[in-house]
């Protein structure tokens, strides 16, 4: 399967990806922990990213796109892949179509998570993460069996920088500008799915699977 997934911040797209990734073994490819990754690292791309990422801006097309291309490419012609957070402008949504079409692996669907607002704010709100390997958890939804750790790698878990009151603004109000061409560009498709992002990570998961399930987009050997 190739699948993007669409929604603002706390729609619960990366919850649901590292589920898809967990049971099916697709490769979760999620923007931004790559960006994450390397401001952590100080790389170039991470020095120049960190300014926007802080503020709430978006990271300019043309470098998140390049850090995605021939990841997402490659995953293409394996077991396929869930994009989390990208495209979110519809020239990103331009430049993967391009490249994918090169490969000749084109994304199967498009998932937008329509959420509420109060929704959004109590998962931002309660969000934690995990330091080490980027294991999402939720202080009171989905809490991690011991408090303060990740059930995964035992690393430690910590509000996302982020994820602070006025940042949070900042980007919900960014995902509300860019939102509307990127729904357009896969509704002109014929790809877009629309989903209620207010459920449960795990209903929305199951409803995900049994769609997919019918459309016949899970490949052999991704069944869960
Ligand atoms: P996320 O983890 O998806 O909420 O992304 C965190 C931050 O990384 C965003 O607020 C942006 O600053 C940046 N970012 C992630 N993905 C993209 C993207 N596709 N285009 C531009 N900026 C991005």
């Amino acid at each position: 399967m190739r699948v993007v997934l669409l929604g603002p911040p706390g729609a619960g797209k990366g919850s649901v990806a590292q589920l898809l990734r967990d049971r099916l073994g697709v490769l979760h490819i999620a923007s931004g922990d790559l960006l994450r990754e390397a401001v952590k690292a100080n790389t170039p791309l991470g020095i120049e990213a960190g300014r926007a990422m802080a503020r709430g801006e978006l990271v300019p097309d043309a470098l998140v796109t390049a850090m995605i291309r021939d990841r997402v490419v490659q995953a293409g012609h394996g077991r396929g892949f869930v994009l989390d957070g990208f495209p979110r402008t519809a020239a990103q949504a331009v430049a993967l179509d391009e490249a994918l079409a090169a490969a000749q692996a084109p994304v199967d669907r498009a998932v937008y998570f329509k959420t509420s607002p109060a929704m959004i704010v109590k998962r931002l709100a309660g969000r934690r993460v995990c330091a080490a390997c980027g294991q999402n958890y939720h202080a009171t939804n989905r809490p991690p069996r011991r408090d303060g750790v990740c059930d995964r790698c035992g690393g430690a878990l910590a509000p996302r920088a982020d994820d602070q009151p006025e940042t949070i603004a900042r980007r919900l109000a960014v995902d509300e500008a860019q939102t509307a061409p990127v729904l357009a560009h896969y509704e002109r498709r014929g790809l877009l799915h629309t989903m209620d992002g207010d459920q449960s990570v795990e209903a929305v998961f199951d409803q995900m699977v049994a769609a997919f399930r019918r459309q016949g987009w899970l490949q052999q050997g991704t069944e869960p």
